[in-house]
């Protein structure tokens, strides 16, 4: 079990909060204080501590009706795109070969066919999202369009976190040899099933209204069975 928490190096908050969804065992807290501090990655990663930016944004009643985006790398020659909610914390992630205005917009729009479109989208002032063709699929779509423009640029603070375990899997991909694309799907996934720190819930508790079957859930009696 420690092991399978521990396979993305989540972190300690992140791997105690999962843990605390599906087992419990004596001295549990510190067998992962343990693992957590034993691993070089782990202690690499935490080298970069998360920022907890104070920004003037308030706390959305309703998933998915305002987002951050913003973008990380260049990583090996690609861009992401990263999408957050504000609400659920649920990120999405996007690998990008350009980040042009027009490129970025498919990318949107790809994300907004499967969640809907976001009342207010918040980014920083970077040239494809001040470009007039950004602007005006903004407008068309009714969404309303902020940039952190008269704050730091950190106050983006949402994707900026999301960012931050984007730099982690990437750099932990490099650290141990594995291919950045698993090693990415593998962090958002424990990412959105993970206990966020603001609001206590999963992302995806709170965006999908259920938790991602994960192969922590093989702990679990299967209730199919158990009925046939
Ligand atoms: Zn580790």
């Amino acid at each position: 079990m420690l092991t399978e928490l521990h396979e993305t190096h989540p972190g300690m908050t992140r791997m105690k909060g999962l843990a605390r969804s599906y087992v419990w065992w004596p001295k549990i807290d510190s067998d992962i204080e343990q693992t957590v501090s034993t691993c070089p990655v782990c202690q690499k990663m935490r080298s970069e501590p998360a920022k907890a930016p104070v920004h003037p944004w308030t706390f959305p009643s309703q998933p998915w009706s305002r987002i951050h985006i913003d973008f990380a790398g260049p990583s090996a020659g690609k861009m992401y795109l990263v999408v957050v909610d504000a609400h659920s914390k649920f990120p999405e992630v996007v690998k990008m070969t350009t980040t042009t205005a027009t490129t970025t917009i498919n990318a949107l729009r790809d994300i907004f066919s499967r969640h809907g479109l976001p009342e207010i989208l918040v980014s920083d002032n970077g040239p494809q999202f001040i470009a007039g063709e950004f602007q005006q699929f903004c407008h068309n779509n009714g969404i309303i369009h902020r940039t952190s423009a008269a704050y730091k640029p950190s106050t983006n603070g949402q994707a900026g976190r999301v960012v931050q375990i984007l730099k982690s899997a990437i750099e932990q991909a490099r650290i141990t040899k594995q291919d950045v694309n698993v090693v990415i799907a593998k962090s958002l996934l424990v990412y959105r099933n993970a206990p966020h720190s603001t609001t206590g819930a999963a992302p995806s508790v709170l965006l999908m209204g259920r938790r991602l079957r994960t192969r922590l859930d093989l702990v679990f009696p299967s209730v199919q069975e158990h009925v046939i």
